[in-house]
């Protein structure tokens, strides 16, 4: 046996993919996050993803698997389970979904059967795939039904939503999504579902850290079942987390997701997800998450005050969506003008834009992995004239364009050297 199989390192094993790894790392390092998905994970993460736990095979639940040597696994799914239990206050929590929308697909097998309706925000009005959309196996063995928001406030019209759930009697009403930017009347919606005689889901994976932190309010309370993804503002490991208050639907859950929808665990993952929920129960992570909201407001003032369109009127949460054909470009011109100054963002529909993605006029920001770097209001004001100064220039000419890029490039490069990450 050639026993540098334990020992070499990647450097040495596998050049391409070592190169191409610390190319990630340097342009993470060298760039502001603004991506509102994104995140910086804590060393702590990384150290229990790279974890010798891989290895290990297991179904089934903690006391409960189909293989033996699992008394250290048991240790780790346990604890995982037990802190997001006390994080968000509730009776039950599944930790195994490998993604949010495998929590998603797994949540929706449990409470519906085939061909039922699902009522849910419509993707274009800042929804999400696995919430019934017709290219999404949520929209092929459901039938999806989308509610929409205002045109001119950019708001969820609940009297609309309601009207819609009346007359179609949906077996599910979702809320929650990936770009809307301000809070859900959760207590509204689960009174609609109630009307209708729908269960009620709430993807919180987009403000879940901040519920975490208690800066928003929680779902958990409301909702049927919630679901949410560890990463985004929680700041943890990709992968899904299932929670429920409602005993009736603990075991239906349970085997949802195994033997449901996923096989096997992945426990270096799981180990992660215990490491961030850990993580988010400290007091620290309450000012992360009022940092977050703070942040989030300056930008989306700034940005407003350079005469920039802001869905929905501003933000209660990380993320903003601004509408960029205030300032004559599209999301794409607008995305690309941002990446060359070393600004990630992406763009994206705003609702009622067009279908064609290169027609988009809407842009997504968010706040969380710059707030876990440290920026703090200051610093988010500052970038909010960035991103004006860029956005005008491009609009102008392509000579000012230029001149723009290179001379913002050159200060967001010495920002991200004042505040670096992974040393
Ligand atoms: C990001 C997101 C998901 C999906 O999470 P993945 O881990 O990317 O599968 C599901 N729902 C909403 C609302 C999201 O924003």
């Amino acid at each position: 046996m050639n026993r540098e199989h334990f020992s070499a390192p990647l450097e040495r094993q596998d050049p391409l993919i070592d190169r191409a790894l610390n190319g990630e790392k340097q342009r993470q390092r060298t760039q502001i996050e603004l991506i509102a998905s994104e995140n910086t994970v804590s060393r702590a993460v990384l150290d229990a993803l790279g974890s010798e736990i891989t290895n290990k095979t297991l179904e089934g639940y903690p006391g409960n698997r189909f293989h033996a040597g699992a008394e250290f696994a048991d240790i780790v799914e346990q604890a995982a389970i037990d802190r997001a239990k006390q994080l968000f206050g509730c009776a039950y929590a599944n930790v195994q979904p490998h993604s949010g929308s495998q929590a998603n697909q797994a949540a929706l097998f449990a409470l519906l059967k085939p061909h039922d309706r699902i009522l849910s925000l419509d993707l274009a009005a800042g929804g999400h795939l696995s919430h019934g959309a017709a290219m999404n196996q949520s929209g092929r063995i459901y039938e999806g039904h989308h509610y929409h928001v205002d045109r001119h406030t950019g708001l969820i019209d609940y009297d609309a939503v309601e009207q819609k759930a009346e007359e179609l009697k949906p077996k599910l009403l979702i809320a929650g999504g990936s770009a809307y930017p301000r809070e859900i009347d959760f207590a509204r919606m689960r009174a609609i579902a109630d009307r209708a005689g729908a269960a009620y889901l709430v993807d919180m994976a987009h403000f879940a850290g901040l519920v975490a932190a208690g800066v928003h309010p929680s779902p958990v309370p409301h909702a049927d079942v919630v679901t949410l993804t560890t990463t985004k503002t929680m700041r943890g490991a990709r992968g899904g987390l299932i929670l429920c208050n409602r005993e009736d639907l603990f075991s239906k859950l349970r085997s949802a997701v195994f033997p449901g929808v996923q096989g096997s665990i992945h426990l270096q993952v799981i180990a992660a997800k215990a490491v961030c929920l850990r993580e988010a129960l400290q007091p620290a992570f309450q000012a992360y998450g009022q940092q977050v909201l703070d942040n989030a407001r300056v930008l989306a003032r700034t940005l407003e005050g350079r005469g920039i369109r802001l869905i929905g009127g501003g933000t209660d949460t990380h993320l903003l969506l601004i509408d960029v054909s205030s300032k004559e470009l599209t999301g794409q011109q607008a995305q690309n003008v941002l990446g060359e100054a070393n600004i990630t963002s992406n763009k994206n529909p705003v609702p009622f834009d067009d279908p064609i993605p290169s027609k988009w006029i809407g842009l997504r920001l968010g706040t969380a992995a710059g707030t876990t770097r440290g920026f703090d209001t200051r610093v988010f004001q500052t970038i909010g004239e960035w991103i004006a100064d860029l956005l005008e220039a491009a609009a102008r000419s392509e000579q000012a364009r230029k001149t723009a890029v290179r001379d913002i490039a050159e200060k967001v490069a010495a920002l991200c050297r004042q505040y670096p990450i992974y040393p």
